[in-house]
């Protein structure tokens, strides 16, 4: 047996176990941000930030993916990968000023996720 499994070769229910297997590297990313965001002054408590510009920073970030991914920008400095990274790494950040264990909360919604259906010919997106 492949150890870990591949998470998309199990059941839902299984799939808490399968990442807790890769030890737990998203709670060591979260870590590793709120350690730089102290070190830099970027607030590791609520009321050390203003949440409202926490949340319409983690918007900028989506607008510069969205903006590099049209100008075909897909690596290096300011590139799409780069901006997806920034995303990420801010949502972790407020995740974790306020104690959020994102780990745990994208495993639940994962779960909801595969057990739910789309009825896609009733929504206006395209999907391929
Ligand atoms: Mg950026």
């Amino acid at each position: 047996m492949i150890f870990p499994p591949r998470a998309d070769s199990l059941q839902a229910d299984n799939l808490r176990f399968a990442i807790q297997m890769e030890e737990e590297t998203f709670k060591k990313i979260t870590d590793l941000i709120m350690d730089i965001a102290k070190e830099k002054g970027f607030g590791t408590r609520p009321e050390e930030i203003n949440t409202m510009e926490k949340l319409a920073l983690i918007h900028s970030e989506v607008s510069e993916a969205l903006d590099a991914f049209r100008k075909k920008r897909m690596d290096g400095e300011n590139g799409f990968e780069e901006e997806l990274a920034d995303i990420v790494i801010r949502v972790a950040h407020l995740a974790g000023i306020y104690g959020i264990d994102i780990e745990k909360e994208i495993l639940k919604k994962l779960n909801k996720a595969k057990a739910r259906e789309w009825k896609w010919e009733e929504l206006n997106e395209m999907h391929s």
